[in-house]
């Protein structure tokens, strides 16, 4: 980190800001020249506040060389992280799995069909939602508890874990048999609740906020991460942005970018991205060949009477027909990979 100081700053101020970030267990090399002081910071900045520093009188310009976020940082972990849940299921690295499901659980035969159904289409993780975080308090909020029951009786029948979204700290107690806990979109900053689930040994996929960068994105997984949960897997469910004709956005970029800050896995969702069911087959293609780890896909056994989101639920034949076309793209995104890796190591 480098701080400029303004021309001639006080004695005294400088040596109260040297002793405070000493007292910080960082190291501070002082450079004087002219008319400037640059004092370059070096060791864990990352509990350095930049904003605080900013504010003082003294300072003229404070600038990070290295990131803020260190856990979820691939610079100290080059390894991808592989995230597993049972002995068949490996989650990063290259490994591609599809989690499928509806958007909300309705009804006890609804899941168990969709379960069943997306299963056989090669879905390895059963998706549903109990607790639906809605625009509108009008509309259908979820069946809460009953839908987490509902959701284990699906996973007893068929074998597929299940991921579904937690909205506050209260409801945590309810999730002790659920496999994936799903950090909404919404709860992106929910900084109590991200730090709780660091205390947690269960995979968080952690949902990107409507209007977040990436770098708030990873300081949200670096909440979960700090407290010692080091399993989250990271979701591009598409930003706000000008563009009216689609829900989200879907930040294409976002994908290689992530996994080239991060080791952690990402999980692309074509669903909220678009909000069109037409369209989830074609963004699905294209976040498998730009290397994402996974999808989330809504799906309904009737989507024309969903509860909740019906518009962009695929039927379980046109889920089908996505996990075939993906897979086929799948290996092409490998070969891209391993072309690359085999060049480097000559
Ligand atoms: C969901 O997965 O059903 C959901 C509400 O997603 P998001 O938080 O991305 O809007
Ligand atoms: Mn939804």
């Amino acid at each position: 980190m480098i701080i400029v100081l303004k021309d001639r700053p006080p004695k005294n101020q400088v040596d109260q800001l040297i002793g405070w970030l000493k007292g910080l267990h960082v190291d501070v090399h002082v450079s004087e020249g002219t008319h400037h002081t640059i004092l370059g910071v070096i060791g864990e900045t990352s509990v350095v506040d930049t904003a605080f520093l900013s504010g003082l009188d003294i300072v003229e310009s404070v600038k990070r060389i290295q990131e803020p976020y260190k856990n979820a940082n691939r610079k100290f972990h080059p390894e991808d992280t592989v995230i597993e849940l049972g002995n068949n299921i490996r989650l990063g690295s290259g490994s591609f799995e599809f989690m499928a499901g509806p958007c909300s659980v309705e009804t006890e035969e609804q899941i168990c069909l969709v379960a069943h159904l997306v299963k056989k289409a090669g879905a390895k993780i059963l998706r549903g939602g109990a607790f639906k975080p809605r625009t509108s308090p009008y509309s259908f909020q979820g069946l809460r508890e009953r839908g987490i029951k509902l959701l284990l009786e699906a996973k007893q029948e068929t074998g597929l874990p299940i991921i579904t979204e937690i909205m506050d700290l209260s409801q945590l107690p309810l999730f002790e048999d659920v496999d994936i806990v799903q950090v909404g979109a919404r709860n992106m900053q929910n900084f109590e609740l991200l730090k709780e689930l660091g205390h947690i040994q269960k995979p968080i996929l952690l949902k990107r906020g409507l209007a977040n960068t990436l770098e708030e994105f990873l300081m949200s997984a670096e909440y979960i991460m700090a407290g010692g949960n080091e399993q989250v897997l990271l979701c591009e469910r598409g930003i706000r942005t000008f563009e009216t004709a689609v829900r989200n956005t879907l930040d294409i970029s976002a994908i290689p970018l992530l996994k080239k800050m991060s080791h952690l896995p990402v999980i692309v969702d074509p669903s909220h991205a678009t909000g069109i069911a037409d369209l989830v087959k074609p963004v699905s293609m294209a976040a498998a060949a730009v290397g994402a780890d996974g999808l989330i896909v809504e799906v309904h056994n009737d989507p024309a009477h969903a509860l909740c989101d019906g518009k962009q639920s695929l039927n379980p034949k046109a889920f089908e027909d996505l996990v075939r076309t993906v897979d086929q793209i799948i290996p092409y995104a490998f070969r891209w990979k391993e072309r690359k890796e085999d060049n480097e190591s000559r």
